[in-house]
């Protein structure tokens, strides 16, 4: 079976010791994170999320949601468990303590997310768009928004969504066509469909607050026309409790590949009653505020699922008997020896690890900057974060899911027919893990936001914070004759992602189509070398304490750390011929010319 045990020890190496994450208490309404409240956080998550929504992520998947005459009802088990983890204020970790919340920061959440996201995607979506709708709501709503709607969000009692999809346009929401009227009461009535809509309708609580795109009757054309209004399932009294039903319902559940847990919902807003959300046609800003967060959000959800898929392989690689060592049995006096002593599984094996530590670095290294973007002291110290993070999120979205389904997809090679039958539950990651390379802006359109838009901010500022302590870093390090390896293979990556830079900048100006071209490719090939970047990071903290350690922690990182360099980032050689070789190829085939008989 699939199995998972929260990676506590791994957890605080990257942020404790690959990272500065103690520092973070230090910021202004962190006071109370000091490392004994953090660790026990993140025991009692990991403790909720192995024992209470791990062992209902199989039949979640099995039963998955119905819909009948208008109501969705969660799988066997839901309920109870979102009853639990309300009660335990898990909904409220994050939010502010003005509306209840307990203002975790937002690194360790994202720590406590991936835990939920191992155990159990398909339930962390009810929580994940909550929190999503808090972020908008809290960023743009007014003061008598926020009083109404924060504290329930906080406390898990209503659940938030975000309606952004409709029928005929997913990636150009220029293109919606859901309307909003104004009234002279100051509310709006809403009137459209939009399609895909995850926690649209269930039975987990007592309200579902819908954030939802629409254009007003003076929109300006395109994305530059789009409102957000927020549009609750029941109009709520002032008391905080619920009153009449609002014109929003649910039309039917989509059957899709994963997350059958999860209902992916029709809405129908037939004048359902919604109030602006910040200023009107301005809705694109108030979703990109909360987007970033969201992606990166959704990178996490690739992690959890690829920590789950390593841990199964291992498992499976360990128990099961199949074959001989090359040079002689290794286990004699079993009738085969196990799995993992063939190179091959071996290397599927060191492939996920080598993966996923280096997207939790990737990620962790965001989360802290995330937090200092907002708290940080001085506003120089505050813009540096933020470039980061903008700089960084793309990479964590889109290398995040990848890497969650291409870890979960080792995980089943490793369990050979027996990951690729529904019994043992591997499988179902990879189903699962799909669409995170699809929703929250498609992995495609995450490597255009880094060329076209991330790249040349501010005159290419954003690049330098990284590029700046890359450079540092490798010059620092490249006479220690310890450090020497990772230094050098760090330095021939980052080169090639240089040159990536440069050709691409150049070609791009007289042709945006080699922008385009080369925009997949060259996030895979920057996310390589970020992750290059940390794991040569991680073998300079191994190295100090290797030898000290009787638990092999150190030991694991630093051949994990040889391995990524020597087998992993030999990939960016690949992805810059790719780049090298233009946009010509792609673009010279005329679309008729692709079925030609
Ligand atoms: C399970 C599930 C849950 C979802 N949850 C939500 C939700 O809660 N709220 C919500 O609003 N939506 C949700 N979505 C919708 C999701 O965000 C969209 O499916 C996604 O944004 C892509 O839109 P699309 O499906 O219309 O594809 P399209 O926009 O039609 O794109 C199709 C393909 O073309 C590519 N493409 C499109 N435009 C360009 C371009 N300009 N340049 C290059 N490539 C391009 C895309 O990358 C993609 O590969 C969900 C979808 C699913 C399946």
């Amino acid at each position: 079976m699939a199995t998972y045990t929260p990676p506590l020890r791994e957890m605080k190496f990257v942020l404790r010791e690959l990272f500065d994450g103690d520092s973070l208490k230090d910021l202004p309404g962190y006071g109370d994170f000091t490392a004994d409240v953090v660790d026990a956080v993140l025991e009692e998550a990991g403790k909720l999320s192995a024992e209470v929504l791990f062992p209902l992520n199989r039949s979640g998947d099995e039963e998955g949601c119905t819909f009948e005459n208008g109501v969705v009802r969660t799988p066997k088990g839901f309920k109870e468990a979102y009853k639990q983890f309300i009660e335990g204020g898990w909904t409220g970790i994050a939010a502010d303590p003005d509306y209840g919340g307990q203002g975790l920061p937002k690194a360790i959440n994202m720590l406590v997310e991936e835990m939920i996201c191992s155990a159990n995607m398909a339930f962390g979506m009810y929580p994940g768009l909550t929190h999503g709708a808090y972020n908008a709501v809290k960023l743009y709503g007014t003061d008598e928004q926020k009083a109404m709607f924060l504290p329930k969000f906080t406390d898990g009692t209503w659940s938030g969504t975000m309606c952004l999809t409709e029928p005929h346009c997913g990636t150009d929401l220029g293109l919606i066509r859901t309307k909003a009227v104004p009234q002279d009461d100051g509310s709006c009535k809403i009137s459209g469909t939009k399609i895909f809509i995850s926690a649209g309708e269930h039975d987990l609580t007592d309200n579902i607050v819908h954030l939802v795109l629409a254009k007003l009757p003076d929109a300006p054309p395109g994305v530059k026309g789009i409102s957000l209004f927020l549009v609750p399932k029941f109009m709520p009294k002032p008391d905080g409790s619920v009153g009449p039903r609002n014109s929003a319902a649910c039309g039917s559940i989509e059957h899709k590949m994963g997350i059958k847990a999860s209902a992916t919902c029709v809405m129908n807003f037939d004048n359902a009653v919604g109030w602006l959300v910040g200023e009107k046609h301005k809705g694109m800003r108030a979703m990109f505020a909360m987007m970033n967060t969201a992606r990166l959000g959704v990178g996490v959800q690739g992690l959890g699922l690829a920590e789950t898929g390593f841990q199964s392989g291992l498992l499976y690689a360990r128990e099961r008997l199949q074959g001989r060592g090359l040079k002689g049995a290794v286990a004699p006096e079993k009738p085969a020896d196990p799995l993992i002593v063939h190179p091959d599984v071996r290397k599927n094996l060191l492939t996920a690890k080598a993966l996923t530590e280096g997207v939790r670095a990737l990620v962790m290294w965001t989360a802290i900057n995330l937090d200092r973007a907002e708290k940080a002291a001085t506003p120089e110290e505050r813009e540096a974060a933020d470039d980061l993070v903008q700089l960084l999120t793309p990479l964590v979205k889109s290398m995040g899911t990848d890497v969650g389904f291409e870890v979960t997809n080792l995980a089943v090679q490793i369990y050979g027919g027996h990951g690729y039958i529904r019994e043992h539950g591997v499988e179902q990651l990879v189903r699962d893990s799909r669409i995170t390379q699809i929703y929250e802006g498609t992995n495609g359109i995450q490597a255009l936001d880094l060329i076209g838009r991330k790249m040349p901010s501010h005159y290419g500022r954003y690049l330098r914070r990284f590029f700046h302590p890359v450079q540092e870093f490798i010059e620092a390090n490249a006479a220690d004759p310890d450090m020497e390896g990772f230094a050098l293979d760090l330095a021939k990556a980052f080169g090639r992602l240089q040159q990536a830079v440069g050709t691409v900048a150049q070609k791009a100006l007289s042709n945006p189509n080699e922008a385009g071209a080369a925009a997949m490719d060259f996030l895979n090939l920057f996310a390589y070398v970020a992750m290059a970047y940390l794991w040569a990071r991680t073998a300079k903290v191994a190295l100090a304490k290797q030898n000290d350690d009787p638990t092999g922690f150190y030991k694991a990182k630093l051949k994990t750390a040889r391995f990524y360099m020597a087998r992993v980032l030999p990939r960016t050689g690949a992805l810059l011929s790719q780049i090298m070789a233009g946009g010509d190829t792609i673009m010279d085939m005329e679309d008729s010319l692709f079925d030609a008989a």
